[in-house]
């Protein structure tokens, strides 16, 4: 079935509008009428062919929510109607040991929700930013929010698991002083879970201006990280710190703030390499320097679980899909509190070329 879409046919063009394809839904797949699709930093790499290996037409977006309007004869846990999500992952292996761990993130045969390989025309996954897409039941989350932050919901499937991943492995909760570097897409979100956790929240960011927001958003404290004084205020402080800026940057300043046995987790991905951390800082203290990759499946479930009992969605500024290349200009800047949700309703009044 033809549906539109919005993306990018090569690296140097701007998105615009196309017509793409879908599958009609097999035995267990789940076709989803798209309501919402969230923009994450990730979409702007893709498309622009930043990191390597940018297939092309570019449909991204991985922050998918909407309404069930097929299933397959097999499909048990989902059924016409229901309100649902898709995140990074629309297949894996589902055999490995990660997959049978519900850890399908890690999974080397996972397959992203775009740019990912499959057999369905044109031959990679195309993303959420089109009116519908059609994904295998395993990988289709259930929403319980109320419909009412459907919009709000859909930047959690990756800005949210991302966070919510490490600070549960990490066992982010109450008695725990946990510091989110970077107030962007990714640390509001961690701000907001970790608060939710019950931890002491501690957020870093270079900006003053944004001390406020930090704590609108739950943080307990605000350190300004340029300042030397309000950083060795919490020198061997933290039990566990969520690093999510990709720039590199010097991450000695911040593994100096752990306790003994203290983790820094890194979730964003820097085109270049950060400093190396001094050794000492991390054999001195028996400190560890860790990473974290979305989260899987079930995971996921549970983190949208989490989300809704406790009145979690993402702060978002909802936009048409003709402002998306705008919306990509103002997030290079910085410009965006904290993430830019596409109305998908605004894709059928768009003209394919
Ligand atoms: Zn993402
Ligand atoms: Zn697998």
């Amino acid at each position: 079935m033809s549906i539109k879409a919005y993306g990018a046919h090569a690296r140097d063009k701007s998105l615009e509008p196309m017509e793409i394809t879908r599958r009609a839904p097999g035995a267990r797949d789940v076709q989803i009428d798209i309501a919402y699709c969230g923009v994450c930093h990730s979409d702007l790499h893709t498309v622009r062919a930043e990191w390597a290996g940018t297939l092309f037409p570019c449909v991204p977006g991985h922050e998918i929510v909407g309404r069930v309007s097929a299933v397959g004869a097999h499909v048990t846990d989902h059924k016409i109607g229901d309100l649902v999500g898709v995140g990074c992952i629309v297949d894996s292996c589902q055999h490995c040991e990660e997959c049978d761990s519900g850890l399908e993130n890690y999974c080397d045969g996972m397959v992203g929700t775009y740019n990912g390989a499959t057999p369905d025309a044109p031959g990679h996954t195309l993303g959420g930013y089109s009116q519908q897409i059609v994904v295998h039941e395993r990988y289709v989350l259930r929403i319980h929010h109320p419909e009412a932050q459907l919009a709000a919901v859909a930047p959690l499937l990756c800005a949210g698991i991302t966070t919510y991943s490490p600070l549960r492995h990490w066992q982010a909760g109450a008695g725990k002083k946990v510091g989110v570097v970077g107030i962007g897409g990714l640390g509001h979100m961690g701000i907001k879970i970790a608060h939710a956790m019950g931890a002491h929240v501690v957020a870093f960011t270079t900006s003053p201006s944004k001390r406020d927001a930090a704590k609108a958003l739950g943080a307990d404290e605000t350190v300004v990280s340029c300042n030397a004084d309000e950083m060795a205020a919490h020198v061997k402080s933290f039990d566990f710190i969520l690093n999510t800026v990709a720039a590199p940057h010097n991450l000695d300043a911040y593994m100096t703030l752990l306790k003994r046995d203290g983790t820094m987790c890194l979730v964003g991905m820097p085109a270049s390499p950060h400093p190396s951390p001094e050794v000492f800082h991390l054999i001195g203290k028996r400190r560890a320097l860790a990473g974290s990759m979305i989260g899987g499946i079930p995971e996921t479930q549970e983190m949208l679980d989490f989300c809704a009992e406790h009145g979690i969605v993402a702060d978002i500024e909802l936009i048409r899909a003709d402002q998306i290349n705008e919306a990509y200009e103002r997030m290079v800047k910085g410009d965006v509190k904290y993430r830019f949700v596409i109305d998908s309703a605004s894709l059928s009044a768009s003209i394919p070329r």
